[in-house]
């Protein structure tokens, strides 16, 4: 890996990939640096609008209104759900390309 100079003490020596330190540190460290750690993607978030739509598919035999209504709540649920994981991707691959200097412990983009 080409070395990046700090921005603030100008050296290079000491600087590491921020997701390379952030995999070094130990848990309890980890609790006090959240600003370091890795935006989260919420995953268990898809559960409950795919759940709405689930339930809406399997109304729509039965109770066809009830039905529609889950199924229209579900898909406008997901779809407003897809902005802000977007957002998320992003943040994270900008965390991936961050970097971290262990001497001023300062994160900087290359
Ligand atoms: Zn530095």
């Amino acid at each position: 890996m080409r070395m990046h100079i700090c921005p603030v003490c100008e050296r290079s020596d000491r600087t590491t990939r921020l997701s390379a330190y952030w995999r070094t540190l130990p848990p309890e460290r980890r609790a006090g640096a959240p600003h370091l750690a890795r935006p989260s993607l919420d995953d268990e978030r898809w559960a409950a609008p795919l759940g709405l739509l689930t339930l809406g598919c399997a109304l729509l035999v039965s109770e066809a209104w009830l039905g529609f209504v889950g199924v229209a709540g579900g898909g406008v649920w997901l779809v407003s759900l897809r902005a802000t994981v977007a957002q998320t991707a992003r943040r994270r691959a900008e965390w991936r390309r961050k970097l971290f200097c262990r001497r001023c412990e300062r994160v900087f983009l290359p």
